[in-house]
């Protein structure tokens, strides 16, 4: 009830939640208190979380941001929610994000912008913004998020929280509606990297229903948060502190660095040569990806159909060109012109290649360092419109995020300080496969 009224009173001037449903909320914490009173609690029971609306939720109006299902209520759960309500958590809502997770902003989404709590002049980040606004602003305590490549780590970084993006492969896909399945994965958004590797504990696992779910066993992610740092091998690519960075954000990932230093850790440069790859190879493969994935919405299976029209094509045609928005548009066309006969070679498969590139780059600098630091962002939180008729601008906003997508690497952001307009700066901290209970622990000694 207290996170209800918050919300109640609260989020009309940020736009975070799409979708609540009070009555619901409140039975799942009826449920949670006789469970706690039942002495059958988990560490998690009774806790409130919301969704970022890419997870569908049985009896919740599932959007993803678009027009196409803005009345689409899901008959069932996601792995993530459905393994969120066995642990006895309690469903705030369902949260803002760009559409179909696709911006780095929260500018892309059918339901509205989604302001930035530090500052309502500014973005929260994408495609997770509803999510980071949210725990930013106490609306609730947690949240999930999904990063595709970057958004768990940039918003986390603009609003000045904390989020990580597991290994690929160990969060479960199944119900997380797909933007670009190679790179997909869900992870955590919170206050503190301890409330995250809870939050992990809970949604991560082998699950049958996705295909790429890793079957591993079980870990606790809470395991080394109070690990000692010493001796810990930071690796500073020279690549991420180059041309384009702002000097604020540059100083204070610097500041952070020396803090790890201080706690026992050692620093050296690395390289990450392909870093200035990583855009154009994301921007090819990814909407490659999505335009086979969003051929699903042809209006006639899922989401929005158009009112009128004549034959079966002309009712694809015009369902399709109402429902999605402008970047969608722009991504299926880019994503279908890399994969057409003829270009296929020249952009798809050589992405493809770069990809390989990539991520052997990231295992060369991981022989001389454990984590790999660096700005989650090039810049602090921007303001809202400033940046949304330039979507090449936008894609600009990615560099640091994406390359640990195409390597399947988990990666987090961590507060690290602000600028001198009081915006918020995030630390990315990038782990090797399998990582993130090491990287948690560094994330929870750092003050
Ligand atoms: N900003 C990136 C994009 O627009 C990443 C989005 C994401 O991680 N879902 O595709």
């Amino acid at each position: 009830q207290h996170y209800l009224d918050r919300i109640q009173q609260l989020d009309p001037q940020f736009n975070s939640f799409i979708t609540l449903d009070t009555e619901r909320s409140l039975a799942e914490a009826r449920a949670a208190d006789a469970r706690r009173a039942a002495g059958h609690a988990g560490p998690l029971t009774g806790i409130p979380l919301a969704h970022k609306d890419i997870y569908v939720a049985e009896g919740w109006r599932s959007t993803c941001g678009s027009r196409m299902l803005e009345n689409f209520v899901s008959p069932y759960d996601a792995t993530v929610v459905a393994r969120c309500k066995d642990a006895g958590m309690v469903t705030l809502g369902k949260l803002n994000c760009d559409e179909f997770a696709m911006g780095s902003s929260n500018e892309n989404s059918h339901f509205g912008p989604v302001k930035n709590p530090w500052d309502t002049q500014a973005v929260p980040g994408g495609s997770s913004g509803g999510s980071a606004a949210a725990v930013a602003a106490r609306l609730t305590p947690i949240a999930t998020g999904t990063d595709t490549g970057g958004s768990i780590r940039q918003p986390a970084s603009f609003c000045g929280i904390t989020g990580i993006k597991p290994t690929y492969g160990v969060v479960s896909r199944y119900g997380m509606v797909a933007y670009a399945s190679s790179f997909d994965q869900g992870g955590p958004m919170a206050r503190s990297a301890e409330d995250c590797a809870h939050l992990l504990n809970v949604m991560a696992g082998f699950d049958e229903r996705d295909s790429t779910s890793l079957k591993r066993p079980a870990e606790d992610y809470t395991r080394d948060l109070n690990q000692p740092l010493a001796g810990l091998r930071i690796g500073l690519p020279k690549e991420y502190f180059g041309d384009g960075l702002d000097s604020e954000v540059a100083a204070t990932v610097q500041a952070a660095v020396e803090q790890f230093r201080q706690l026992g850790a050692t620093v050296k440069e690395v390289s990450l040569p392909r870093t200035r790859m990583a855009i154009p190879t994301y921007y090819i493969l990814a909407p490659a990806e999505a335009s086979s994935n969003l051929s699903r919405f042809d209006g006639v299976r899922y989401g929005h159909r158009a009112a009128e029209y004549g034959d079966l094509a002309d009712m694809y045609e015009r369902s399709r060109s109402e429902g999605f928005g402008a970047e969608v548009k722009r991504r299926i066309l880019t994503g279908t012109y890399v994969l057409s006969h003829g270009y296929y070679d020249a952009y798809y498969i050589k992405a493809q290649k770069v990809r390989r590139l990539i991520a052997d780059d990231f295992q060369r600098a991981f022989a001389d360092c454990d984590v790999i630091m660096g700005p989650a962002a090039p810049t602090a939180a921007f303001d809202l419109g400033s940046r949304s008729n330039d979507p090449l601008q936008m894609y600009l906003e990615d560099v640091y995020t994406l390359s640990p997508n195409l390597a399947g690497l988990p990666a987090m952001s961590i507060p690290a300080g602000f600028n001198r307009a009081g915006r918020p700066i995030g630390l990315q901290i990038i782990g090797n496969y399998f990582s993130e209970a090491r990287m948690l622990g560094l994330a929870h000694q750092f003050q």
